[in-house]
Parts: C-alpha cells; sequence; structure tokens
C-alpha cells in the first residue's frame, strides 16, 4: 500500500508557511514504513531538532480505480480517519531551499501515525467534518473539512489521473493552520466530529 499526502489544501495552513495557494491538488507520498498504528508512540528521530505534527483527515481507499471521474470518486472510499503528517521542517525548509526533494522531511519511519477509521455512512455532511488536534490536553489545530481547498473527490479524480490507486492506500488530505514542534513526553490526541480516534505519546 501507499499512503498519498496533499500539500497546502487549506488556505490558512498556506498563509502561515508563506506559501501561495495552489491552482492544482499539491501531492507527495510516504511509504508504508512511516505508518504508526494502534496508537503506539512515535519515536522522536535522531536526525532533525524541529519535528511538526500536521493533523489531516485520512481517507482509506477501498477499490482499484485511475482516471476516477469526480462524480464517481465518493464511491472509491467508505471509511474516514485521522492521522499526523510529521514533518521534520528543519530537513523540509532546507530541501526548499536547495530545490531538492522532500522524503527525508516527510517519509522517515514512524512520520505517519494513523487512529480509528468511521463508517462514512456515520458521518451526516462530508463537505462539514471538524477535525481537532490536541497536543497536552490544549487545542492546538482545527480545522473543517468546508475550509478545504479541494474536496475529497476532487482529490481522489486528481490524484488517480498520475497513480493508481489500490485497496488499502490512504490520502492524508492535508492540514489546516496552527502546525507547530512536538517535544518528547508530549500526548497528541486527534478528533473527528468530537469522537477520539488517535491518541499517543512522543518517545
Ligand atoms: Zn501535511
Amino acid at each position: 500500500m501507499k499512503i498519498i499526502c496533499i500539500g497546502r489544501n487549506y488556505a490558512d495552513h498556506a498563509r502561515e508557511m508563506n506559501d501561495s495557494v495552489p491552482e492544482k491538488p499539491v501531492f507527495f507520498l510516504k511509504p508504508e514504513t512511516s505508518l504508526i498504528v494502534n496508537n503506539m508512540p512515535f519515536f522522536y528521530p535522531g536526525f532533525s531538532s524541529e519535528v511538526h505534527h500536521e493533523v489531516e483527515i485520512v481517507l482509506k481507499v477501498n477499490r482499484l480505480g485511475r482516471s476516477i471521474d469526480e462524480k464517481f470518486a465518493h464511491r472509491y472510499y467508505d471509511e474516514i480517519g485521522v492521522g499526523i503528517d510529521f514533518t521534520a521542517r528543519d530537513l523540509q525548509a532546507e530541501c526548499k531551499r536547495k530545490g531538492l526533494p522532500w522524503e527525508m522531511a516527510k517519509a522517515f519511519d514512524g512520520s505517519a501515525p494513523l487512529g480509528r477509521f468511521v463508517r462514512k455512512n456515520k458521518i451526516s455532511d462530508m463537505g462539514n467534518i471538524a477535525l481537532r488536534l490536541d497536543l497536552n490536553g490544549k487545542t492546538v489545530q482545527k480545522g473543517n473539512s468546508a475550509d478545504m481547498i479541494f474536496n475529497f473527490d476532487q482529490l481522489i479524480s486528481y490524484v488517480s489521473g498520475f497513480i493508481t490507486l489500490k485497496i488499502g492506500d490512504l490520502i492524508y488530505t492535508g492540514t489546516p493552520a496552527g502546525v507547530g514542534a512536538v517535544r518528547i513526553g508530549d500526548r497528541l490526541q486527534a478528533w473527528l466530529n468530537e469522537e477520539l480516534l488517535l491518541d499517543f505519546f512522543v518517545r
């Protein structure tokens, strides 16, 4: 399986990064080895001194597809969850400065903690899903799928024009504003519509 991550999908986060708001979705990949499941701890990597949390709504692909028409895209996932796109911001800044790929800053081991999923039919409005991250009990990121620049169906349609989607693939759909550094000992808790789906520590 593969993890497809969408960059800059909330205007407020693009602004806080001094990035422009994209005209087309921006995406990159993480390997399977970046996953952390079952609320296992994230081990802070030695190669970075500035790992940032990015809380994101995650879609789980449930059928094979490529070049998917936007109007059929909703058929390609039936579970939705939450994850963290951990980013070594110091390494990413260096990659950006040198015009190099981002993988070492984005795709490292443990960079994609993943929470529980809920069935799509339990969610009344896909265009109005509240997303929240608490760091040590204090809310640090808050977003809503209504504020996404590209909605789920647009993302699936666009990405599948380049990369075949397979069963079990995950799409991390971008982060709202409020990203920031984590430290050893921190507790991260992520919520969708007031339901706690992810809860783990940094070790
Ligand atoms: Zn992200």
